[in-house]
């Protein structure tokens, strides 16, 4: 009887356990993948970051001269941005691979990123960032991702029943 009323309580301090764990996830619980969520996280943070690194690593010489192309736009929220000319996307700095990696974390790692293919990946990023080789550096990104190469295992192991139909002895 002792025992039963002691794995009890167990039980309900495991739950607390469990709870304590979830307080500490976000909590505003937008579902995964909405178009808004991406917006929450790649909000300022984002584009005060790139600001910063645009600071960090200046144009060069040649970048400036070819000049057409880039060009500083002073930004909605009044901070100045270094963009392409017409599409508008902001310059990554081609050094800064931590930025880069930041990105990369915010449109595909992340949850509510949810790990998309090579394509979509691309697609996003394109969207909002440019720099120098920015497809071969995603590809190498995503060939190199442990979650992506495991669901491209796991999608090309022929397909097992979920259960097996019960057979009359
Ligand atoms: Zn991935």
């Amino acid at each position: 009887m002792k025992g039963k009323v002691n794995s009890a309580a167990d039980a309900l301090s495991r739950a607390d356990d469990m709870e304590k764990c979830k307080e500490r996830e976000p909590t505003i619980v937008i579902p995964a993948n909405s178009f808004l969520n991406r917006v929450l996280l790649d909000s300022n943070t984002t584009i005060t970051k790139i600001r910063e690194s645009q600071g960090r690593f200046p144009m060069t010489e040649k970048e400036d001269q070819e000049g057409g192309i880039y060009q500083k736009v002073i930004d909605l929220d009044g901070g100045a941005t270094v963009r392409r000319r017409k599409s508008n996307e902001a310059i990554i700095p081609s050094n800064d691979e931590e930025l880069k990696c930041y990105l990369m974390e915010i449109h595909h790692d992340h949850p509510t990123a949810g790990h998309p293919g090579r394509d979509e990946s691309l697609k996003i990023l394109k969207t909002h960032y440019y720099w120098p080789q920015m497809t071969k550096w995603i590809e190498q990104y995503i060939q190199g991702c442990a979650t992506c190469q495991e669901s491209k295992i796991l999608t090309h192991r022929p397909k097992t029943p979920l259960y097996k139909i019960p057979v009359p002895e």
